[in-house]
């Protein structure tokens, strides 16, 4: 997203584009975006400072970190990023919001607060219903990972 500065009205400007997530280089190991991003900004401009008020969205599809099975949530994050203008005359603000996408993914992403993961031993998924292996008893035998 590229602004030129001397566009900025007084009362500040609404702007809104859809991004290629792989334009963006936003895709991590377990975690990419199914569509593409749209992105909404409101920019306003004080002497020599902008802000930027930002809204992304779009579908992430994501693995799940215990039982590794793919789930897709929808992303939305609000961020607000500011600029110094002094000897500019455009902003590029495509590499700040790059980043802060990928500041609001997960850590530790699971397909839901309770995920049973999987099986240590057949390596069943325990969310479909468990395989008869109970991770207690592999402790007592010294199997534990
Ligand atoms: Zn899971
Ligand atoms: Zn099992």
């Amino acid at each position: 997203m590229k602004i030129k500065i001397n566009d900025i009205p007084k009362d500040g400007m609404e702007l809104s584009e859809s991004q290629d997530a792989g334009a963006l280089d936003l895709a991590r190991d377990d975690l990419r975006f199914v569509s593409p991003i749209s992105i909404s900004a409101f920019i306003t401009r004080d002497k020599d400072e902008a802000y930027v008020r930002l809204t992304a969205k779009g579908k992430l599809e994501i693995t799940c970190a215990r039982c590794l099975s793919p789930y897709s949530i929808d992303f939305k994050r609000d961020f607000d990023l500011s600029y110094d203008l002094k000897g500019k005359t455009s902003l590029d603000l495509t590499e700040d919001i790059r980043q802060e996408i990928i500041l609001e993914y997960p850590l530790k992403p699971l397909c839901r607060q309770d995920c049973k993961g999987l099986c240590q031993v057949c390596g069943k998924n325990l969310n479909e219903g468990s395989c008869g292996h109970k991770p207690d008893t592999l402790k007592w035998n010294g199997i534990e990972r």
